[in-house]
């Protein structure tokens, strides 16, 4: 799955530069996906907005922008650190759940995209701004994506109007001036056949219907990437061969083109990003070996979370016959990345390299066990750039270090 090296600079040489833990991003493999993707959807008007939530250093979205890609934002303080990060808030949409009103209006009164996922909502949003413009989020009742906790399409999700409700919708905008400009579908994460987003696309053009003054629709994102060999991916030609032609019917049916507008994690950051971790332990207990790192489930949250499979290589012996391992973490809990996985037999003081680690790894990291975060390095034109610091413990008590009964003395 990964050579030992990225754009000719070792493994070995950032860990020893950066230490470990260390989360590590090859920039030229995020360009190369948005290229493709952009390139797949030149036919058509089509705008890609990146789901920061998947991984949010400010440096990678700073690249992310001069490259002309857009931002999809679910909280205030993602749309901050994009702003921060360049894009302008005209580039930015907005797709917050369960938010307070007030989160929706800070984000509009910044000039944000709207993506309103609740009738509450926009009843509120109507009476506050009379004339203004957003875009809503529609439930189609399809159920796609990897497994139950990514899924966010179907009936008994929580997010998105449902379908049924059009009526509502409809009554609420015909009393007010507000115009509608988009629409809006997210089913889940970890979609691999191209006809779900077809699907999506029938329930956007019969939506589309009662709204004349729609500018876009966003299909979300969802796209698939391979997490380890052999595995089902999205093909994003054959993808687009197959959208590209229902947006032209879409607008022609419409009367005027609609953007096409969709909103890729995973699949533009999955692949840069590895885990670069050492062994610190080999244990053997009765039946099985297990390899302890020098990280944890509070470093990368998907395996055990979603069950998630990450490739894992010792890059220190990778001609060495391969053993089965546990790969295990160092938090005191349950913690482990991999089980009963063949791997380049492992000694204490190896150098472990977990793959498709760039998309919900650091961004969903945390401090349990008062462990620290890794640093975050990028490799970008084929030179390594430091992009977050490695954690330390005044980071941890930053917020705790002063005396509470203070001001009763
Ligand atoms: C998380 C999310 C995405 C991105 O999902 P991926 O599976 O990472 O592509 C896109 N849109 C919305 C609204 C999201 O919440």
């Amino acid at each position: 799955m990964t050579s030992k090296e990225i754009q000719g600079i070792s493994f070995f040489h950032l860990a020893k530069k950066y230490k470990t833990p260390l989360y590590i991003y090859d920039t030229s493999i995020i360009k190369q996906r948005f290229e493709q993707l952009q390139k797949a959807l030149s036919p058509i008007p089509h705008k890609i907005k990146y789901a920061c939530k998947a991984l949010s250093n400010i440096h990678i979205l700073r690249l992310l922008n001069n490259w002309g890609c857009g931002l999809d934002c679910v909280s205030l303080n993602e749309i901050a650190i994009g702003l921060k990060s360049g894009f302008s808030s005209d580039n930015i949409i907005f797709t917050p759940n369960s938010v307070s009103f007030s989160e929706i209006q800070q984000a509009y009164e910044q000039n944000i995209t709207l993506n309103i996922d609740s009738i509450t909502a926009l009843e509120k949003f109507a009476n506050y701004y009379p004339e203004g413009k957003c875009s809503l989020r529609f439930n189609p009742d399809i159920t796609a994506g990897g497994n139950s906790s990514i899924q966010t399409g179907h009936k008994f999700s929580k997010f998105g109007i449902a379908k049924e409700q059009i009526n509502n919708v409809v009554e609420i905008i015909q009393k007010s001036n507000i115009k509608i400009t988009g629409l809006h579908i997210h089913t889940g994460s970890g979609i691999s056949n191209p006809e779900v987003f077809i699907q999506m696309l029938d329930t956007l053009c019969q939506l589309s219907k009662k709204f004349p003054h729609l500018s876009f629709l966003d299909i979300g994102g969802g796209f698939k990437v391979a997490y380890k060999k052999d595995d089902k991916f999205i093909d994003i030609e054959l993808l687009a061969d197959k959208i590209v032609p229902e947006m032209k019917k879409i607008s022609h049916e419409y009367g005027r083109p609609l953007e096409l507008w969709c909103e890729p994690g995973k699949y533009l950051v999955s692949e840069c990003g590895y885990l670069l971790a050492t062994v610190n332990q080999v244990k053997h207990n009765g039946e099985r070996t297990f390899a302890g790192i020098n990280s944890g489930k509070n470093h990368l949250l998907r395996p055990m979370l979603y069950n998630a499979h990450h490739e894992i290589i010792n890059i220190s012996n990778p001609d060495a016959e391969k053993k089965t391992y546990d790969v295990v973490g160092y938090i005191c809990e349950e913690d482990t990345f991999a089980r009963q996985r063949n791997i380049e037999k492992i000694r204490e003081g190896d150098l472990l390299c977990i793959c498709n680690a760039g998309a919900y790894g650091y961004s969903m990291s945390s401090n349990y066990n008062s462990r620290c975060r890794p640093a975050e390095v990028m490799v970008y034109q084929g030179k390594d750039f430091l992009i977050r610091q490695r954690e330390s413990l005044d980071d941890l008590l930053r917020n705790q270090d002063f005396d509470p009964f203070a001001s009763e003395l």
